[in-house]
């Protein structure tokens, strides 16, 4: 007999879609497992990037640290997720702008010099011809570009 499958719903607050977490992970040819779901559904839910520690602190405490980490590795790799860095160097995680029917977009991101916060600027896409106007030497392959803006939060300036 067989079982039906969870479907899960994901309504991403940050880039503003729905999607199922196993449409993604199929997709991307990757098996669901219960860590990979959580963190899609966790992150979904965030307006702001989240560093691995603060991901593990959201998930249940039984949730082994390893599987967290390399899970989001995983993600990264297949560009479910993206990550990025702020002045103290440490990685965080945000959903990637997926749409099933249109292509993802790079978006800039913004780091406070004053809280230290990191955030995704979704309505900034990095022009398409600022791409070809930085386009290296044909050597060099590119695989994604980043376009990090320094400066000071509006929360920091009220
Ligand atoms: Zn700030
Ligand atoms: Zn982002």
């Amino acid at each position: 007999m067989a079982i039906a499958a969870r479907t899960v719903t994901i309504r991403s607050v940050a880039a503003n879609v729905t999607f199922s977490a196993e449409t993604l992970l199929r997709e991307a040819g990757l098996k669901r497992t219960p860590v990979r779901l959580a963190v899609l559904e966790l992150l979904a839910g965030m307006h702001t990037p989240l560093a691995a520690q603060q991901i593990l602190d959201a998930l249940p405490a039984s949730t082994d640290s390893v599987t967290v980490y390399r899970t989001l590795n995983t993600l990264t790799e297949h560009r479910l997720l993206h990550r990025i860095r702020g002045d103290d160097r440490v990685w965080r995680y945000a959903l990637s702008d997926s749409e099933p029917q249109s292509p993802r977009h790079d978006h800039a991101h913004f780091v406070c010099e004053s809280c230290g916060s990191v955030e995704c600027l979704r309505d900034v896409p990095i022009p398409r011809k600022l791409m070809q106007q930085v386009a290296p030497d044909q050597q060099y392959r590119v695989k994604y570009s980043e376009l990090l803006l320094h400066g000071v939060c509006p929360r920091c300036q009220s």
